[in-house]
């Protein structure tokens, strides 16, 4: 079992993280790890390596490695470019090992990646069916579909949910990192919110455990750390048929990028997001209240001390007030 975490302040990102070898394998073939970039950029990567003998093990190793490269050495332009480029070189790389030993011959991985810059704007990139959920308000809900066979035959209506959970062919994925020479990555931007947490896995946890379960035991947990420690726990009693990994990085409830303006965005003057838009460059002064590059997002409230100072309804009833009090005084 590896260990890893960083406990934070309340206006911060934190992580959790967790990986098991599960109860029927001998060896994990899941890899992990979270890098911090000098702007307080955060870089979380989960991967579900395989491949006979030790293939899987380096695949999974060697790609969250080499994404990790990628984020530490070059500057973060565009999370989502950032992500879709770690991937292509992950992909080369554990392609041209697994070229150079007939033991390593054919191991691929699959990979999850959630990045957030110095300013906030975050996005998740994916290859195969490890996952990226987002808790918010007590809901948990899907940011990634799973590259996998019975994804796709849900897609198209061929299976129900409850099918697709005990079809023979769940385990089958259709694209994986390091098997060909090049592999296509998934990237989409998302919104992050005080209070959000992001949860990566891998299939160990997301195959054997619902995601109402998940819900639940997020719903329980008093921090992230104790949460990874559950879910892993969970996976393990109902068998712990694969290796699992759970990372989740909790955005603190007073969270702020450090990129934002100190004062709440004027949201009236913001340009309104395209339904199917992608990450807007140069909107890195963007506050955490108006994530308006991600698509899936419902339009958050605007907080209430802003809207009240400048509003019409305000300035009307401070009027009132005053007229008030000058009838008083003319009454006298
Ligand atoms: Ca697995």
């Amino acid at each position: 079992m590896t260990r890893q975490s960083l406990d934070a302040p309340p206006d911060a990102l934190a992580v959790a993280s967790l990986s098991d070898v599960g109860r029927m394998r001998s060896v994990n073939e899941d890899s992990c790890d979270s890098f911090v970039g000098a702007d307080g950029a955060r870089l979380l990567v989960v991967a579900d390596g395989m491949g006979g003998h030790r293939g899987g093990a380096t695949a999974s190793r060697e790609a969250v490695a080499a994404i990790g490269r990628v984020f530490v050495e070059r500057p973060v332009e565009d999370p989502g470019s950032t992500l879709a480029q770690a991937i292509d070189e992950a992909n080369a790389h554990v392609f041209a090992l697994a070229q150079s030993d007939p033991e390593l011959a054919g191991m691929g991985t699959t990979v999850v990646a959630l990045l957030v810059d110095g300013a906030g704007r975050a996005a998740v990139a994916h290859v195969g069916d490890s996952r990226c959920y987002r808790w918010r308000s007590g809901r948990l809900e899907a940011l990634t579909v799973d590259h996998s066979v019975v994804a796709e035959m849900l897609r198209r209506g061929v299976l129900t949910a409850e099918e697709a959970a005990f079809h023979p062919r769940r385990n089958e994925i259709l694209r994986s990192v390091g098997v060909l020479p090049e592999v296509e990555s998934e990237v989409a931007p998302i919104g992050l919110e005080p209070g959000d947490w992001l949860l990566l896995c891998s299939d160990g946890l997301c195959g054997v455990v619902s995601d109402a379960e998940i819900e639940l035991v997020l719903a329980r947990a008093r921090s992230a750390e104790r949460a990874v420690e559950d879910l892993v726990a969970l996976a393990n009693e109902s068998g712990g048929p694969d290796n699992v990994t759970v990372q989740i990085l909790a955005v603190g409830a007073g969270w702020r990028p450090a990129g934002s303006r100190p004062t709440s965005p004027n949201r009236s003057a913001a340009p309104a997001a395209s339904p199917k838009s992608g990450p807007t460059p140069g909107s890195a002064h963007r506050g955490p209240f108006a994530p308006a590059s991600d698509p899936d997002a419902a339009t958050p409230s605007a907080p209430a001390g802003s809207a009240w100072r400048t509003s019409p309804a305000w300035v009307a009833l401070l009027a009132l007030l005053v007229a008030l009090a000058w009838w008083l005084l003319g009454t006298r």
